[in-house]
């Protein structure tokens, strides 16, 4: 789990929503997610919209939605929970090693874990400076190496919300990180050459 202060995530708040989408460290086999409250109306409400506004059976006290979690997900997570501790230690490993390989590369920024937070590294996430996100991208994808972006279009330029009226330049330091942000390769299976077969072509993009 991801903690803050000692803390996992899930566990102080307000509220706390979970994604168990297949590619998260935690991933069911289809669309899945969890909520965690310690607030009781909060999560009374929360209940009714789940399933149709409905609690017993035949009685709707509110509209709600079909946001049932399919039993199939539960039983594929249960199972899957008990590995997390480990996978998450393969990751932070993983991550550790990266960081390692990139340091002195100019260029680029590594992620850094804030004190008193335990990153799980679902994403290995670089910013690639001076413009050069794309080309780097392009070249990996070259020698086989797939990367992502997480994302390249800032929320206030998406077409759902051109309603209010934010345009470019509006949020400048979103839409710098945004054409900056490049996801390396990390899965807790990924074995240490691999890493830094990545580190090596990103090293001999950057002749460092
Ligand atoms: C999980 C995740 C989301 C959203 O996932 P949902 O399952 O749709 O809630 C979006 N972006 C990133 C980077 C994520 O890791």
């Amino acid at each position: 789990m991801a903690e803050y202060k000692g803390r996992a995530v899930g566990g102080f708040g307000r509220a706390a929503a979970f994604s168990f989408f297949p590619g998260k460290n935690l991933g069911a086999y289809g669309e899945a997610g969890g909520l965690a409250t310690s607030d009781d109306a909060l999560y009374q409400k929360i209940l009714r919209m789940r399933g149709h506004g409905s609690v017993e059976r035949y009685v709707h006290e509110v509209v709600g939605h079909n946001y049932r979690m399919e039993e199939i997900q539960a039983a594929v997570l249960l199972v899957k929970l008990k590995y997390l501790e480990e996978w998450t230690r393969k990751r932070r490993e993983i991550a550790v090693l990266y960081n390692s390989l990139l340091n002195d590369v100019e260029g680029i920024v590594l992620p850094v874990e804030a004190s008193g937070s335990r990153h799980v590294y679902h994403l290995y996430v670089v910013r690639v400076r001076n413009g050069k996100r794309d080309g780097l991208k392009e070249f990996l994808k070259k020698q086989d190496i797939d990367t992502g972006l997480h994302y390249p279009i800032p929320i206030h330029l998406q077409k759902a919300y051109e309603d209010l009226g934010y345009k470019k330049g509006s949020f400048p330091v979103a839409e710098e990180q945004s054409s900056e942000w490049l996801s390396l390769p990390l899965y807790p299976e990924m074995e240490n050459d691999k890493v830094e077969y990545v580190c090596d072509k990103i090293r001999s993009f950057f002749h460092a």
